[in-house]
């Protein structure tokens, strides 16, 4: 617990009412009876107390720990920037653990296999969520030498991580998430594709396979590509490589799995190679990491940041406005690297040599629908980079400004930063685009980078709860448009999008789009361009009608490739049993 007194003018924090059930069901602090003792406003004042008191032990710090706390304190209760859920939860507890993302090893051996099971079990009980590589496992049947019997393949040893996971529920509410990622040349790729054919099973994991540059170029040629034993390196079969991506295309076509990620692309970014190889993500794929590294992310509400036109002006982005969150939002999440109590020796040591932080954005949907400018535009995709070079060069000097306070990140000098005396920076990285599925419900904005799923909608959260949404820049518009009725707010939470109402004004129906009224193309156009600007990666769902065929699925795959994305998910509508977000007409 933090030293700070909670000042007695610290305004209450207005609370929409989803995020009254989410933070009161996970984040408010509870006794042993379950009983929740924790106000919304000391949950914030918790957070904000114990990351800004790490100021303290920095002598060339500009700030003071109780100023600080309340800027925190601020930032957060209006809802312009929020750290990710663990650091939400356990900041200022015994728990301690504050980053959401992890990557483990797994080594070919008994011993490192379960020493992988039993450390993601720690890191998903106090929140985090764990990414693996499987590509180091020896194929099925090949040769086990101590025992001279035959190894049962990474995809066995894939179920005994997600029957532990299933066993240990974070928190009580939350269930660890899982990245399982295999090379295209391993030998048992073919099984690992098609591992979760039948719904359900490997249910606490995301499959991705991680497709290199070579393979592509044989997908283009319609050449053999190798396939190499992980223990050996020798070659052991070949397949197709057009055949393996058409297969790839069929299962997202099917149920979206597996993903893929391009492991090339992905290296490319590695800040810090002299420090190894980037082989997997954490589960949602937007943070890519070396075995053992930790990294914590955080969220700026875009919407926020609006600057309604006066005068005759237009109206815009409020800049000065995003560069102050910026910057506050970057010494937020460096402090919480050193809040933060790691579950592993290893891990502390990685992330304090690498500090990487993954500050994004949620709530762009938002901004748009303020702007009045569609998603689905050129416009749009251009502005989507002018934001995202902004958040990112302002990150990058606000890291900058930390490394002259404390010092740059230890492994700068061996970095591609250090090598090109570019710096020096406090952190390796400063920006990641997160899912934000939970904190989007607490600033009750638009989630991440990607557009609304429905103007008025039916939300399924944590299990079975189910709550109800309207988009509050949506229903203005409509009065604004004198368009509003009570029967029309039925009739849209319906059908979720007003594409087809040709009633309603013109306007309202280019710039209110959603999910499913956006092709594919904008969807993907869109990631790749808040890409160009990011660290890490982009966590977008590409949204295909249930009538999308393999050809344009095949299209997809192939343009995230050219167009520099780190990887990419597909979702066909109707193509799972369980959906996340559904319109009312679903359920
Ligand atoms: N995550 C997890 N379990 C969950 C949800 C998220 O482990 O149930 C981790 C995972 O690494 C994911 C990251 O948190 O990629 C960010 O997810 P999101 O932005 O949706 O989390 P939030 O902070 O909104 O809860």
């Amino acid at each position: 617990m933090s030293t700070l007194k909670m000042p007695a003018s610290l305004p209450d924090p207005i609370i929409n009412e989803n995020a009254k059930i989410v933070l009161k069901r996970r984040y408010q602090r509870k006794d042993a009876d379950g009983i929740v003792y924790e106000s919304v406003k000391e949950l914030f004042w918790r957070v904000a107390s114990a990351i800004a008191e790490e100021e303290a032990k920095y002598d060339g710090s500009s700030y003071k720990p109780a100023k600080l706390a309340r800027e925190f304190y601020d930032l957060m209760t209006t809802y312009r920037f929020l750290p990710n859920s663990p650091t939400l939860m356990n900041a200022g507890t015994d728990i301690g653990q504050l980053a959401a993302c992890f990557v483990l090893p797994v080594a070919d051996d008994i011993e490192g296999i379960f020493d992988a099971v039993k450390h993601a079990a720690m890191i998903h009980k106090s929140g985090g969520g764990t990414g693996f590589s499987f590509s180091r496992l020896r194929a099925k049947d090949s040769v086990v030498g101590s025992t001279g019997g035959v190894a049962s393949g990474p995809l066995s040893f894939l179920k005994i991580f997600n029957c532990a996971t299933e066993q240990i529920k974070q928190g009580g509410t939350r269930r660890g998430a899982n990245m399982g990622i295999l090379r295209v040349d391993h030998p048992d790729v073919m099984d690992f594709i098609k591992a979760k054919e039948r719904d359900g099973e490997l249910n606490n994991f995301n499959l991705s396979i991680g497709l290199t540059e070579q393979f592509m170029r044989a997908v283009e040629k319609k050449e053999d590509y190798d396939l190499v034993a992980p223990n050996s390196g020798e070659v052991v079969g070949q397949l197709n490589a057009r055949e393996v991506f058409n297969i790839l295309v069929n299962k997202a076509w099917e149920s979206g799995d597996p993903g893929i990620v391009f492991l090339d692309r992905i290296n490319r970014d590695n800040p810090t190679p002299k420090l190894g190889e980037i082989e997997s993500t954490n589960p949602c794929g937007e943070q890519p990491l070396l075995p053992y590294e930790a990294c914590n992310l955080g969220s700026i509400n875009l919407g926020k940041c609006y600057l309604k036109g006066k005068n005759g002006h237009d109206s815009e982005i409020d800049w000065e406005e995003l560069k102050r969150i910026v910057h506050l939002s970057v010494r937020f999440l460096d402090n919480v690297i050193d809040a933060s109590v790691y579950p592993l020796d290893q891990i502390t040591e990685m992330v304090g040599k690498n500090r990487k932080i993954g500050l994004g954005v949620m709530g762009w949907a938002d901004l748009l629908y303020q702007l009045k400018i569609s998603y689905n535009s050129q416009t749009a995709v251009d502005l989507a980079e002018r934001v995202m070079k902004f958040v990112r060069d302002e990150s990058r000097s606000a890291s900058k400004l930390l490394a002259k306070e404390r010092g740059e990140f230890p492994a700068y000098p061996e970095s591609v930063f250090g090598e090109a005396n570019l710096g020096p920076y406090r952190n390796a990285t400063t920006t990641t685009i997160a899912p934000t599925g939970t904190l989007s419900i607490i600033a009750g904005c638009s989630s991440g980078v990607e557009p609304l799923f429905a103007l008025s909608f039916v939300r399924n959260v944590m299990d079975n709860d189910k709550l109800v949404e309207t988009n509050p820049f949506f229903e203005a518009a409509v009065k604004d448009a004198d368009a509003y009725s009570a029967k029309l707010m039925e009739e849209i939470a319906k059908v979720g999008t007003i594409k087809k109402m040709d009633h309603l004004p013109e306007e309202l129906r280019r710039v209110f789009v959603t999910a499913m009224d956006i092709e594919p193309i904008w969807h993907l156009k869109m990631q790749a361009a808040f890409q160009k600007f990011t660290d890490n990666a982009v966590s977008k769902t590409v949204n295909l009608p249930n009538s999308a065929t393999k050809e344009e699925i095949w299209d997809i795959y192939w343009k995230a490739y050219e167009f520099g994305c780190k990887g990419v998910t597909v979702y066909r509508d109707g193509s799972k049993i369980s959906q996340v977000l559904c319109t009312g007409d679903d359920k």
